[in-house]
């Protein structure tokens, strides 16, 4: 074998094991990380392609900025200097967003409180302190294999760009996650917030560059448009840089999402559904129940929207649910309140009535609920609960609201198919109490929910309580599941034919 031949193989070498060290984790470190202006020169090859400018109305900003087309171009420019960064960068990133948050958890969740008037200031905080549980560098390994014709690797890469839209219901809290699985994977991202909800996320988009750029030397990998429109959302999407969206939102934004031709993971409306039959310990699914729908107001996702009840042991849940920080609501405070919280338009031409949800009542303290159904409560009450019955708007609608509706069932097969109707198909999550397998199995088939939480609150499904991970943003519609850094990379393949198998 030539010299030439030797010196190759073994710079080959060195590079594959060096890339399967540490558990299969990438290990190499391309630069230092030590901040040095390290913005690129634009830098023109002639051959027609737009590149990221490092113009001086880029610099400064911490990743705030007025349109789309700055912050995708800052993002850019932010992508290239990360692929510099190497694995120890995307580490400091993940490093500094988890730190903050849990840092500026009380200050953060006041300010996103403040803004957006949805929710409970306690568990705005409590979301923040959760963002270290998001999984980020150590996540991505890459795929070997070996065998008589060679060795391949298959590596997570990084796509560039991601544009992100984030919802009101939990501004900073899916931003952070966002950012940590986003960048853990190599990427940059710009985000188009929820208008309501987009002062505070660029306090901390700011805070994040900050100090990001302190760290690494990197300044805009985490951008935000400042004032956030349909508009930009549509500039955004369009633009060239974005490779990638990540919706985590409504109904209507998964729609738009869909239609820019853009590849899109989305992370769309649920409306969970929980079955309790009777063999279930009632004590532990009234409590479990009330902390998965009380939390920040019934604001989340995944929170109980509406319980169906086998009859022989409905009131038995009830009563403990009374025990236990619910109050009941009777059938005039029920209607009253139902009234207050929804507009109902008539059917046209013999079509069903139609509800639509009040906003004022969204993510509101349930005394605020109370006052309009026309009862005062007692201090420390997490929770209304009501009896309906199965096509009730609190049912039918994603109410959003700390109002549980109680529907008896007279059979298991029953409860199961009033879940499956009032999920509409949202393929979100649902909840059962049982402790019947057969049950349990026949609900988790008919749902196929992208969640399936038995006997605890909602909450563990991400890992809150439950085994598992955290995301904010689980990706419904489009398959994703809960989201994580594998979700926001390109699979590459590299192969070495013959050689490198040493056994
Ligand atoms: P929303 O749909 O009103 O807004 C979400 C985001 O989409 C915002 O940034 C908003 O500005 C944008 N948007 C809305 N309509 C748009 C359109 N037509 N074109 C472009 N952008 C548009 O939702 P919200 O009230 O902020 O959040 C609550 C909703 O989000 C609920 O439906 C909830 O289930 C869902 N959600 C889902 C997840 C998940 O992980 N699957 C997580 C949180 C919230």
């Amino acid at each position: 074998m030539s010299a030439v031949n030797e010196t190759l193989i073994r710079d080959v070498v060195a590079e594959v094991l060096g890339r399967l060290g540490n558990n299969g984790a990438t290990t190499t470190t391309k630069t230092s990380l030590a901040p040095s202006n390290p913005a690129p020169k634009s830098e023109s090859c002639g051959c027609g392609t737009k590149k990221a400018t490092s113009a001086p109305a880029l610099r400064g900003k911490f990743g705030v900025f007025a349109t789309a087309e700055e912050a995708c171009g800052a993002a850019q420019e932010a992508f290239l200097q990360l692929k510099q960064g190497g694995i120890a960068a995307r580490r400091k990133i993940e490093e500094i967003v988890k730190a903050l948050a849990e840092k500026n958890a009380e200050q953060w969740g006041k300010i996103e409180f403040e803004e957006t008037k949805i929710g409970r200031l306690d568990h705005k905080i409590a979301k923040l302190g959760l963002i270290k549980l998001v999984p980020g560098v150590d996540w991505l390994r890459p795929d070997a294999r070996s065998g008589d014709n060679g060795i391949t690797l298959e590596e997570y890469t990084p796509f560039g760009v991601v544009g992100a839209i984030t919802p009101s219901t939990h501004s900073i809290p899916t931003l952070s996650g966002n950012i940590v699985n986003i960048c853990a994977a190599g990427n940059s991202v710009v985000f188009n917030a929820h208008p309501s909800a987009a002062r505070c996320a660029a306090v901390a988009v700011r805070a994040y560059n900050e100090a990001i750029y302190r760290e690494t030397g990197i300044e805009n990998v985490v951008c935000i448009i400042e004032k956030p429109t349909l508009d930009s959302f549509n500039a955004l999407c369009k633009n060239e840089f974005t490779r990638l969206l990540l919706v985590t939102g409504g109904p209507m934004v998964v729609k738009a999402a869909m239609q820019t031709g853009k590849r899109a993971i989305c992370a769309g409306p649920g409306n969970p559904p929980v079955f309790v039959d009777d063999t279930c310990c009632p004590t532990r699914a009234a409590k479990a129940i009330i902390s998965g729908a009380a939390f920040d107001n019934n604001l989340l996702c995944i929170g109980e929207k509406q319980v169906f009840v086998l009859d022989q042991v409905a009131d038995k849940l009830m009563q403990k649910m009374s025990e236990n920080g619910a109050v009941k609501l009777n059938p005039s405070q029920l209607e009253k309140l139902t009234q207050a919280a929804f507009t109902i338009t008539p059917g046209q031409g013999g079509g069903c009535a139609q509800a639509h949800t009040n906003k004022d009542f969204i993510g509101k303290d349930p005394s605020v609920l109370a006052q309009a159904a026309g009862i005062n409560l007692p201090s420390g009450t997490q929770l209304l609960f009501g009896e309906t019955d199965a096509m009730h708007p609190f049912v039918q609608e994603e109410q959003m609201m700390p109002m549980l509706p109680i529907v008896r069932v007279k059979s298991v097969e029953e409860g199961i198919e009033r879940s499956l109707q009032s999920e509409h198909n949202y393929k979100h999550t649902a909840v059962i109490h049982s402790h019947d397998v057969e049950n349990i199995t026949a609900m988790a088939r008919a749902l196929d929910t992208t969640l399936f939480v038995k006997n605890g609150p909602s909450p563990a499904g991400l890992g809150l309580g439950g085994e598992g991970y955290l995301s904010f943003s689980i990706a419904t519609p489009t398959g994703e599941g809960i989201t994580n850094p594998r979700t926001f990379t390109r699979v590459r393949r590299c192969v070495m034919v013959d050689n490198l198998r040493i056994y």
